[in-house]
């Protein structure tokens, strides 16, 4: 196993991180897999309040002795916060659920604009969380994030943030936060946890197209490998969450992560990316790579964030797409575009922007989209 060094507090946290979201239903499988985990070298656990059972199922093993061999990781559902008290409340089930009495790493849950942030603030999450820190209950706290980049940096900027966690991957180099918000949160010293490095799988089942681009490459290795090369040949990147649920999958991981350095990677594997990124959009509805340089819009819409909503709407389903897209467009819609046509001329992949735009809030503005909007902001901000 490879390690990093955390540049804000020195911990070595291993390349390779157990993602919690999902436990297998038999909890001795689940506990052989996190001691067998353990004894690999992996030390970055990471859970929330939200998933289901995971943090009693994590608490109850890790009791058995592991608990100081490894940091732990969980979330604040900051949706379920509505007055001051809460934030005690939630946390304090969680150490209970947990078995311990701190927590190495806090996130704040899928944080995805300013608002969100702000509205914990106003409720008194700063003097909450320096109370904590002073009694040592939470060693560093952080956030995760699911917006977009302009919300990204503004975050960011509004806290002492000690490190944060991002969807990252190949495919999603310039998608929510992208490559640039990665950047950004490393030059101010954040130490960057990676969360969906496979997309959810979607980088694991490659259409054919893309998987014989790989095959060309000299180096044989899986489609999960590839996307884990590409993050950690990145020095940004401090560890990579995988939600390992089967023992070949544990071994599979953990040996890609045994070769994990930072620019590992040739300019040709480099140039395979760029080309499995190519096959897989045409899979996609509107072949937008991210890369932003139609952006800003005058008009404030975030095109590259509306586009990968809806190419989701073709892989994940109209409900799924359609929440992500109310989650983390916000203000940025695809129907505030007036049609002017400034951004299309800056378009590498010749998009035709304003026409697709069209079509994406025709697909994902049309009803039920102003009830579930109003639903869902009421209860953001309750
Ligand atoms: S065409 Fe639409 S998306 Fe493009 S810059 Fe104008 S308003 Fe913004
Ligand atoms: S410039 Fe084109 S490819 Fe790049 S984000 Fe904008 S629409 Fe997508």
């Amino acid at each position: 196993m490879q390690y990093r060094r955390n540049p804000k507090n020195g911990d070595m946290i291993s390349v390779l991180a157990f993602g919690c979201m999902r436990f297998k239903r038999d909890e001795k499988e689940t506990e052989r897999q996190i001691i067998k985990a353990i004894e690999m070298g992996i030390n970055y656990f990471d859970t929330a309040y939200i998933y289901p059972g995971s943090e009693a199922t994590l608490g109850r093993i890790l009791s058995k002795g592991y608990r100081e061999k490894v940091k732990l990781a969980t979330k604040l559902p900051h949706y379920l916060v509505k007055k001051k008290e809460d934030f005690d409340k939630l946390f304090l089930t969680q150490l209970e659920r947990l078995k311990t009495d701190y927590i190495d790493y806090y996130l704040i849950h899928m944080l995805t604009n300013l608002e969100v942030w702000q509205r914990l603030v106003s409720l008194g999450i700063l003097d909450w969380i320096k109370e904590k820190k002073e009694k040592g209950q939470i060693k560093n706290i952080g956030f995760s994030y699911h917006g977009g980049q302009q919300e990204f940096i503004k975050i960011i900027d509004a806290y002492d943030w000690e490190f944060c966690m991002l969807q990252y991957n190949y495919y999603d180099e310039y998608n929510q936060a992208g490559k640039n918000g990665l950047l950004y949160a490393a030059e101010k010293g954040l130490p960057i946890m990676i969360m969906e490095p496979l997309r959810g799988g979607k980088l694991v089942n490659l259409p054919k197209e893309a998987l014989s681009v790989f095959e060309e490459s000299k180096e044989k290795h899986t489609p999960a490998e590839w996307s884990f090369r590409w993050l950690w040949n990145q020095p940004q990147v401090l560890t990579v969450l995988s939600g390992m649920n089967s023992q070949e999958m544990l071994a599979a991981n953990a040996a890609s992560a045994s070769k994990a350095e930072a620019g590992i990677l040739t300019p040709a594997e480099l140039d395979l990316y760029g080309r499995v990124k190519e096959a897989l959009n045409k899979s996609f509805l509107v072949p937008c790579t991210g890369c932003s340089y139609c952006m800003p819009c005058p008009q404030g819409v975030d095109i590259p964030l509306c586009f990968s909503s809806y190419n989701e709407t073709a892989t994940s389903g109209k409900l799924h797409s359609r929440l992500n897209y109310i989650l983390r467009t916000s203000g940025h819609n695809a129907s505030k575009c007036v049609g002017c046509g400034l951004c299309e001329k800056h378009c590498p992949q010749s998009i035709a922007i304003p026409k697709e735009l069209k079509k994406t809030t025709a697909s994902l503005e049309s009803f039920p989209y102003k009830p579930m909007s109003a639903l869902v902001k009421r209860f953001m901000r309750q």
